[in-house]
């Protein structure tokens, strides 16, 4: 040990303890000798687990063997060849007497091995003494390696000094014992480098034992207590305790330092990072322990010591798996006292340990979380102890439930501080989530909730989104990744930042659709949507896009159709119930069936999700906000009237007589402002959908049949192929003109024209003064005039650019700005 003469200044020592997932090859240990090698410790104490899998590996070879399972040889060589491998990798020339020491090493546990097939059963000291040897092998690899480099090193195994007691609460170091022999070894090892195995240890009768499985934490812990060292680096493969499991919950943050206490109780409670008994021997030393990544060794990691720091109520968050409730019900148990007591006794006596107790104040019930392993023992006991009782009644019934997790929230800043139960509660409720059973303990630190396994993923999401995500993070899924779709999810990526910065809000780009596949991303897709989305492969199914959305238990969701399709329309009401918002500049759903159209808004209405769809008429212009406007305000909207296609607009204000109407038309779609085939633009039916939209937004129950359309496609071109349309198109040319000349003569100008008024509502190709608001329009603007009780005289008209992706895409992301500010965003 190191004993610094009473001059010399004290001899640093800092103790490591790197986990199976940083040693899991040759390159890995490499990488962490470098990391070893690079630190400028007196002494350096280094306990490593089993490399990643070996100790499950082992276990299972020996059920194999004891299960008489013929194929554990192969499963023996194939553990032998990955160490052998390792060794040649990490040695090379120097390889030999490592190999040779592992050959020997593997020898004797096939000895073992075959001792064990033959008596077909596996004692609990034969599983003992396999499971850990792999960290036997993993100590002798980096010591071995570590000398290789020239280095001063020794390999302690652990077996040789540590001695532990198996106690009811766990493994208890015989601190006196082991520091005897642990001095005693250090004599004749003076190395300035140790390496230690994990996980493995003696008990007082002189058998191999371990610490418990992810024991070599708890390892760590003992031996830089024993080495009497300044701190313990755990190495991992994570940045430190984050508030939840990664694996869980993708969102879960690095905390920058844990107490003791709290870091205990993440522990006990599943946050596997740690081994829950790993924090004693710190504590009595206040030895500071910080959990690191060894990817990233550059990270602070976090820091685990006795100081409380107030930062936020609650620190994690923690899953126990695997439990069961043990419920004793009875009104005989009413301020009857002793009860408690007769419980805890008849478990005790059948070592059950009780996880989490919950009485209510009525005493009518008591209940018990245990394991799911000793819970039929827990109800056998509970019956049995009080058989009387329940044969005269005095309590009803013994009820198990099986398949039950705990969720518990941690922190040592929720002591008196009103407010978190309710968050908790909050968040669980609004997942949907029954809670079985609550407890808190006095100590404040700790409020545990039972509830049903199944239910255990979204709960541990969803009381992480509340307790750690800012009330304007949204989850976002596009359908449509097309013209509009696509230039939507530029425009979104593109302001991210600044609407973070800016106004806090937090658009999480879940998914994106097609009409084929789809793309599922676990926490968001960043950059290069189109790359990420061109190697997605899922077939589309929009039960899971929703599932997947909600799963995530963001705050908010919102989902945003981009395409065309009256399917994806008809998911809207049940996406609006769900809570999920939907945007949408597809005209289905305001155009469409009546009868959808008011389910949609009776389904928004009760959910109090938001459904807009500004970007259905007039692309990106103010049209349907300024109409809310003014029907929101109390005003009464007498006339709406304009030019609703960009497409007809430009023909009409080209058609001037100088070239045929026919080549207008050709012209347009080389140039790409009509639809693919014309007739759809020259029908009017897409001006009537958005007159549709605009009559149900003015109050009228509409719908397409009642607007009188004329087409602009004579009845003989309608059935025709796009091509033959095209050839033929000159047949309209005379008709065309001759309405030209006849307009012309009367000083007026064509204009296909929409209209709303007390008459009725009507799409068609009219003449108008040629002074005329629409007579003077841009290109492809669009114009909408409302003439209302207060714009009589002056009606008020919106006008611009009324069709292209990129301003389409914008009126669809100002309403999912809109949105966002409905539910409290700085907008
Ligand atoms: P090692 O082999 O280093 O001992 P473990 O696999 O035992 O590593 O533990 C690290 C893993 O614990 C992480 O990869 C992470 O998935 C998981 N984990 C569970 N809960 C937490 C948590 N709250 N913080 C960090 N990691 C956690
Ligand atoms: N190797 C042991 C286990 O897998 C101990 C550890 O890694 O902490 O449980
Ligand atoms: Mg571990």
């Amino acid at each position: 040990m190191s004993s610094p003469a009473a001059s010399a200044p004290p001899l640093k020592t800092v103790a490591h303890k790197f986990g199976g997932t940083s040693v899991a090859d040759a390159t890995r240990y490499r990488h962490v000798a470098d990391l070893l090698l690079a630190r400028d410790e007196d002494e350096q104490v280094t306990v490593v687990s089993a490399m990643k899998g070996v100790t499950d590996a082992l276990i299972d070879l020996a059920g194999r063997v004891a299960g008489n399972l013929a194929d554990w040889r192969e499963r023996w060589h194939e553990l032998r060849a990955r160490h052998r491998g390792a060794a040649v990798a990490l040695l090379g020339e120097d390889s030999g007497a490592t190999v040779e020491w592992l050959d020997g090493q593997f020898d004797t546990l096939a000895e073992v091995l075959q001792a064990l097939s033959v008596i077909g059963e596996l004692p609990r000291e034969v599983l003992e003494r396999v499971q850990g040897l792999g960290e036997v092998y993993s100590a002798r690899l980096l010591g071995d390696h570590l000398r290789s480099r020239g280095q001063d090193c020794a390999v302690l195994d652990a077996r040789e000094v540590l001695v532990v007691d198996r106690g009811e609460l766990g493994v208890d170091v015989d601190w006196e014992t082991s520091a005897q022999r642990l001095a005693q070894w250090r004599a004749s090892h003076p190395a300035r480098r140790v390496v230690v195995t994990g996980f493995v240890a003696r008990d007082r009768a002189n058998r191999i034992t371990t610490l418990g499985r992810n024991g070599s934490d708890y390892s760590g812990a003992i031996f830089a207590a024993l080495f009497n060292a300044a701190e313990l680096h755990i190495w991992t493969d994570v940045d430190g305790v984050l508030s939840a499991d990664p694996r869980v919950v993708p969102e879960a943050v690095q905390l920058e330092s844990l107490s003791y206490d709290e870091a205990c109780e993440l522990a006990y409670f599943g946050a596997k990072v740690v081994h829950p008994q790993t924090m004693s021997p710190a504590i009595e030393r206040g030895l500071p322990i910080i959990i690191r990544n060894t990817f990233q060794p550059e990270h602070p990691g976090t820091r685990i010591t006795a100081r409380k720091d107030a930062a936020g109520p609650v620190k994690g968050l923690t899953l126990s798996p695997d439990l069961a409730v043990v419920n004793l019900e009875g009104t005989g148990l009413i301020g009857v006292p002793g009860t408690a007591e007769r419980v805890f006794s008849a478990l005790r006596a059948e070592r059950v340990s009780v996880v989490m107790i919950s009485q209510g104040s009525s005493e009518h019930s008591i209940c018990c979380v245990v394991k799911a392993v000793d819970a039929a023992r827990a109800r056998t006991a509970l019956l049995t102890a009080f058989a009387h009782e329940l044969a005269i009644g005095q309590i009803q019934r013994v009820q198990l439930t099986d398949g039950v997790s705990v969720l518990a929230a941690v922190g040592d800043g929720m002591a008196g501080l009103p407010g978190v139960a309710a968050r908790l509660f909050e968040s669980l409720g609004r997942a949907r989530v029954n809670i079985l059973a609550i407890a808190q303990g006095s100590s404040e630190r700790n409020i545990s909730v039972a509830i049903a396994s199944s239910d255990a993923t979204k709960a541990l999401r969803a009381a992480h989104a509340g307790f750690w995500l800012s009330p304007q993070t949204f989850a976002v899924g596009v359908i449509g990744p097309g013209h509009v779709g696509g230039a939507l999810l530029d425009q979104l990526r593109a302001a991210q930042p600044q609407l973070l910065g800016k106004a806090n809000v937090d658009l999480r780009l879940r998914a994106i659709a097609s009409s084929h596949r789809m793309l599922l991303a676990e926490r968001s897709i960043e950059d290069d949507w189109r790359g990420v989305f061109a190697q997605a492969r899922e077939p589309l199914d929009l039960d899971r896009f929703t599932e997947h959305l909600l799963a995530s238990h963001l705050p908010h969701t919102v989902i945003v159709d981009c395409s065309a399709s009256p399917a994806v329309a008809d998911r809207y009401a049940g996406w609006l119930a769900a809570g999920i918002h939907v945007v949408t500049p597809n005209k289905q759903a305001g155009s469409g069936s009546l009868q959808r159209f008011e389910a949609i808004a009776e389904a928004a209405a009760a959910s109090g999700a938001r459904f807009r769809y500004e970007a259905t008429v007039g692309a990106g212009l103010p049209v349907i906000t300024t109409l809310r406007d003014l029907v929101d305000t109390g005003d009464a909207v007498t006339s709406i009237e304009g030019i609703f296609s960009g497409t007809l607009a430009w023909l009409f204000n080209r058609f001037d007589g100088s070239v045929s109407f026919s080549e207008l038309v050709r012209q347009a779609r080389a140039m790409g402002y009509t639809e693919p085939d014309p007739r759809d633009d020259l029908s009017g039916t897409d001006v009537g959908r958005k007159l549709v939209i605009l009559a149900r937004e003015a109050g009228r129950a509409l719908s397409l049949e009642d607007v009188r359309i004329e087409s602009l496609v004579p009845q003989a071109l309608r059935q025709a192929s796009v091509e033959d349309f095209m050839a033929r198109l000159d047949e309209v040319d005379a008709d065309f003109a001759q309405r030209l000349v006849a307009a012309k003569a009367a000083g007026k100008v064509l204009r296909y024209v929409a209209r709303l008024d007390q008459d009725g509502a009507s799409v068609g190709l009219v003449e108008l003064p040629a002074d005329h608001a629409f007579a003077n329009l841009r290109q492809t603007d669009n114009v909408v005039q409302f003439t209302t009780r207060r714009y009589c005289d002056n009606p008020l008209i919106v006008q611009g650019p009324g069709a292209g992706p990129e301003v389409t895409a914008a009126g669809v992301f100002a309403d999912v700005l809109r949105v966002a500010a409905g539910q409290g965003a700085r907008l």
